[in-house]
């Protein structure tokens, strides 16, 4: 990678450029390489106007914090774009919330809150930004954003400024059909009016039945499998995600398992953590070693919840 070259071949945006930006201090494992080139745009327009003109052969990946994001050693070829303080406004009218895609879910959660809006308690827990729960179609303890959002903005590759309602985002369990190729810049949701005390209480209530189950001030990645698909309480059911990645880890005898400088979590064994000095490849490699060790006990393949993005470079230090 070759990050003041590329640059050379890249349009002149209002925001900043930055050649070989180390990634890892940006994302919640605190590991990985760096951007080729970091794109930090000084607003919608400007992000608009760069992608139209940035040769299409060039990658462009969008970033939010990096809390379900595991970069590789190797870092990210082309174009990283991370939405800073031009996408970052909040903004209420009614029981409706309109929030910049760089808008922490829980500030917009809490402001929710002030306005006197239910309906996006959720939100409050989940520590990534707007454009990360679009993307991911973020959720907790039953409700997640396909049951709130109006509609959402995006930018397409080709420098495009669209608006997606939320009937075609094609949302399903972590999951956003449209994704592919946007960057979303905003969001609007729907909540209800209500007391914004009982909006705060039932938010404090949720954080604190998270904290007494996840690792949430450790170096982790949040749920690293999706719940598999097609398992009810009851057996199986083909829309259904009851049956829990961390029980079939944990019946698996993963929990608290190591590789180098990552674990899995003994709080919450579907939560891989950096114990200091992990390397992405450990922790990639501790994964794989938890899908294997699952798939022989319950014959029941995990996949990845966790983005992984970049180059992988073979040398994980191991125990
Ligand atoms: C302690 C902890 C607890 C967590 N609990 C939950 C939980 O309860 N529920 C839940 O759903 N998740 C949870 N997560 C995971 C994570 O917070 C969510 O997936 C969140 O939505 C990711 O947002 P982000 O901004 O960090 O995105 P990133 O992790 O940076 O990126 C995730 C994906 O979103 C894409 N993306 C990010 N921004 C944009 C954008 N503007 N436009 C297009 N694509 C974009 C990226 O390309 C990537 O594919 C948890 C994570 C941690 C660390």
């Amino acid at each position: 990678m070759h990050g003041d070259a590329l640059i050379e071949r890249l349009p002149r945006p209002r925001g900043r450029l930055t050649p070989m930006r180390a990634l890892a201090e940006l994302t919640w494992f605190r590991v990985g390489g760096p951007a080729e080139v970091l794109f930090q745009p000084a607003d919608a327009a400007d992000l608009a106007a760069f992608l139209a003109v940035c040769p299409a052969g060039i990658p462009v990946t969008p970033v939010g914090v990096g809390s379900n994001l595991l970069v590789r050693d190797g870092g990210v070829p082309g174009v990283v774009v991370r939405l800073g303080r031009g996408f970052g406004a909040i903004a209420t009218d009614g029981a409706r919330v309109t929030a910049g895609a760089a808008a922490l879910d829980a500030k917009v959660a809490i402001a929710a809150a002030h306005a006197g809006i239910a309906g996006l308690e959720f939100l409050r827990g989940v520590p990534g930004t707007i454009g990360g729960a679009l993307a991911m179609n973020a959720g907790s303890y039953g409700d997640e954003v396909k049951d709130v959002l109006v509609e959402a903005h995006a930018v397409d590759r080709a420098g495009n400024r669209v608006t997606i309602a939320a009937a075609g985002m094609g949302f399903s369990y972590r999951h956003c059909a449209a994704a592919e190729g946007l960057i979303f810049t905003g969001a609007v949701f729907q909540g209800r009016a209500d007391d914004g005390d009982a909006v705060t209480a039932r938010m404090a209530a949720l954080l604190a039945k998270r904290e007494a189950a996840q690792p949430i001030r450790e170096r982790t990645g949040g749920s690293t499998f999706r719940n598999p698909a097609g398992f009810s309480s009851t057996g199986r059911d083909g829309d259904s995600h009851a049956l829990k990645a961390w029980k079939l880890i944990e019946e698996a005898g993963c929990r608290g398992l190591t590789i180098g400088g990552a674990r899995v979590s003994p709080k919450h064994c579907n939560f891989l953590i950096n114990t200091g000095a992990a390397t992405a490849a450990d922790l990639e490699q501790l994964g794989e070693s938890v899908r294997a060790r699952v798939k022989s006990n319950s014959g029941i393949d995990l996949c990845w919840e966790i983005r992984r993005i970049g180059v992988i470079v073979c040398r994980s230090k191991t125990a």
